[in-house]
């Protein structure tokens, strides 16, 4: 079962603070519709993958080891999507969540550089950018060799 990306936000509220990283790591370890979405196009194009490689910077959703190609699924609210609708806060909201959302951003954007320096070509693919599925399989692609 997908949950929701996205938390209700009112539930900030009424959770202590240990009840809430416990959500979020629960919701953050699932998998998503997105990543799913992303699997079946890769899939589709004719490429073997491996998921979730834990000795990798920052665990990437999708690994293609023979080439060296790493794709993370981003969340557009966990992962802070800059400019994207799916990742506005309400401004009640701010205060508890940037940090931790901005924190993710930073560690991101570390297990981004430190693939690169490792020789991997890491592609990142926003949740808001799964919906056009047409867009997605072209630019997945390109990304991975083929067209
Ligand atoms: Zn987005």
């Amino acid at each position: 079962m997908a949950l929701q990306i996205r938390p209700a936000l009112a539930m900030t509220d009424t959770l202590t603070k240990r009840q809430r990283s416990a959500r979020m790591r629960l919701i953050r370890s699932q998998d998503t519709k997105p990543e799913r979405t992303v699997r079946r196009l890769v899939s589709a194009l004719g490429f073997r993958y491996r998921l979730h490689r834990r000795d990798l910077p920052g665990c990437p959703d999708l690994v293609l080891p023979a080439t060296a190609k790493a794709i993370f699924v981003h969340g557009c609210f966990w992962h802070l999507h800059t400019n994207c609708r799916a990742a506005r806060l309400p401004k009640s909201a701010k205060k508890y969540w940037l940090p931790k959302l901005a924190g993710n951003r930073l560690r991101d954007r570390s297990a981004g550089r430190k693939l690169r320096a490792m020789g991997w070509r890491v592609l990142t693919i926003w949740e808001c950018q799964t919906k056009n599925e047409g867009k997605l399989m072209a630019r997945l692609s390109r990304f991975l060799g083929h067209g």
